[in-house]
């Protein structure tokens, strides 16, 4: 799934390559890192608490020159 078309780095104009921020979740399980509207808020039993949020799968583009990061929240995955 793309995103964003490969861009130049806002800083050194290098090269944007496509990545995600990686994010360990039940078991150890691997995920892309999410993006959930408003404060963190805290739950007893999860963590953190995100029902009633907007959440956004995210993807972070690296800059291959610089190591500029730069992340998009655009594909909303629910609860
Ligand atoms: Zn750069």
């Amino acid at each position: 799934m793309s995103v964003q078309p490969d861009s130049e780095c806002p800083k050194c104009r290098g090269r944007m390559q496509v990545g995600y921020l990686l994010e360990r979740g039940h078991g150890d399980r691997r995920a892309a890192a999410a993006w959930i509207e408003g404060e963190p808020e805290p739950s007893f039993w999860q963590g953190l608490k995100t029902t009633g949020r907007d959440v956004f799968e995210t993807r972070t583009y690296r800059c291959a020159k610089c190591g500029f990061l730069e992340s998009y929240a655009r594909v909303g995955i629910g609860d």
